[in-house]
């Protein structure tokens, strides 16, 4: 695997936790404004998601990292993002599988689960490459982290 260097994200939080994964996806762009990403196409997404907080859980752990890779890697690997009905909805330009779309869907996957947990953690940046020279950064107003 790559390991590359992700914009930071500045905090106070004791403990950052980052997740990398690969997701090996199709999608399109239903718009025809998209030009050639309206035809479905596939891309190695380059995933990573920085877990912050200042307690642990009882196993010593902020967030499992497996369970991280199973949200989102479990979910959306090896399958047409626009199948995800619950991420995703190609009749509203809000919810297209753009990268910055797939971002925030992330997050909020992520902070769903996080929410439930007892010593809140918090998501504080997702990072997704779609293709070796583009990617996008989703991170919560600052009210929300
Ligand atoms: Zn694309």
């Amino acid at each position: 695997m790559m390991h590359q260097l992700y914009p930071q994200v500045f905090h106070d939080y004791c403990y950052e936790l980052n997740k990398d994964m690969h997701i090996a996806a199709a999608h399109f762009i239903p718009h025809q404004l998209a030009g050639k990403c309206a035809h479905i196409h596939g891309h190695t997404y380059v995933v990573n998601i920085t877990v912050a907080g200042d307690a642990l859980d009882e196993t010593g752990f902020l967030v499992n990292f497996q369970k991280l890779k199973q949200l989102v890697h479990g979910k959306l690997d090896h399958t047409l993002l626009n199948d995800h009905q619950n991420w995703f909805d190609s009749k509203n330009s809000e919810h297209f599988p753009t990268t910055e779309i797939v971002a925030r869907k992330i997050y909020e996957v992520v902070q769903d689960y996080l929410d439930a947990l007892p010593h809140k953690p918090k998501c504080l940046q997702v990072f997704v490459r779609e293709t070796p020279t583009s990617y996008v950064v989703y991170r919560p107003k600052a009210g929300d982290r």
